[in-house]
């Protein structure tokens, strides 16, 4: 009986979650959920594999609909699409700002949150997130923007970038390798950190895949001085083999999936602190 009951409320949130999706009203129901704050921040522990010590922490968005996770996938394209993605953005900053007043020992790590290039090119957007970076010590933030979609206006952004810099935001380059920046342009945009995509971590420990790529991407990152972080990090082979070549800030399901606020909580508090 207690499975029948289990299948019909998994079915009924289901079914929940489709007429959401179905509805017109879509952009409505996105805009009231970042409002009342359900679009929440997970956050993901970025390790540094040598002191096992966490170095910082990815913010990624969950939509809580009836108790069920729905993945940024989901929603970001409509989101950006919509310009709803700056108040998605600031949504998600003040609940992490409010996480940390409640449970400080959660404010010590730097906090990366995922901007988008059209984000990075509006003037608006630039204006608050120097504000609060000036003006409010509130947060340690980073910012990962991909290189998936390419910039418009590249002198711009080298305006900005250098803004953001200089408000003591670190600039974070993520989905290296797959995207628009050529290499040359990664270093001239003032980019500090480059996040080496999980396809190319993919690549090691599997024979029939060449390793050329990454190491290539290592090869330019050490010679440019950018700090690199490797993403989608799940097994011990890995571990090593970037250890081995001097990569030691790792991200993925080796150490950590992305974590509620609780469960973050929990993560930082049974961590080792020497
Ligand atoms: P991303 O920035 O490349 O984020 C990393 C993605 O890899 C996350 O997926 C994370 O859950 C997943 N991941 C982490 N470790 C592992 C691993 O070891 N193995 C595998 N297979 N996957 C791993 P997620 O959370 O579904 O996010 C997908 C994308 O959505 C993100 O990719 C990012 O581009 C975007 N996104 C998420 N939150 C936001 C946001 O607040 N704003 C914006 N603009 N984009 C966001
Ligand atoms: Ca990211
Ligand atoms: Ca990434
Ligand atoms: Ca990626």
């Amino acid at each position: 009986v207690s499975l029948l009951i289990a299948l019909t409320a998994s079915l009924l949130s289901t079914l929940l979650i489709i007429r959401l999706f179905r509805r017109k009203s879509f952009y409505n129901e996105l805009k009231e959920a970042i409002s009342k704050s359900q679009v929440k921040p997970y956050f993901q522990p970025i390790m540094n594999s040598k002191t096992r010590r966490i170095h910082s922490a990815e913010v990624l968005a969950r939509w809580i609909v009836a108790g069920k996770v729905i993945p940024p996938a989901q929603f970001i394209p409509l989101a950006e699409s919509s310009g709803l993605i700056d108040d998605l953005f600031f949504s998600l900053y003040q609940q992490t700002v409010q996480y940390k007043l409640k449970h400080p020992e959660v404010g010590n790590t730097i906090y990366a949150f995922n901007v988008t290039p059209s984000q990075i090119e509006r003037p608006s957007f630039i204006n608050k997130l120097i504000a609060i970076a000036l003006f409010k010590n509130e947060l340690n933030i980073a910012i990962e923007i991909t290189e998936r979609e390419p910039f418009k206006d590249i002198p711009r952004v080298k305006r900005y970038l250098k803004l953001l810099s200089a408000a003591g935001i670190t600039i974070k380059l993520d989905d290296a390798g797959t995207g628009y920046g050529s290499f040359s342009y990664v270093q001239e945009l003032g980019f500090n950190v480059l996040k080496i995509d999980r396809l190319f971590v993919d690549t090691v420990g599997k024979k029939e895949v060449s390793n050329e790529v990454l190491e290539g991407i290592i090869k330019f990152s050490k010679t440019a001085n950018l700090t690199m972080v490797a993403e989608g990090v799940e097994t011990q082979e890995q571990v090593n083999y970037l250890n081995q070549f001097d990569v030691y800030l790792h991200q993925g399901y080796f150490y950590a999936p992305p974590l509620s606020a609780d469960d973050f909580l929990h993560f930082i508090r049974s961590s080792v602190k020497e």
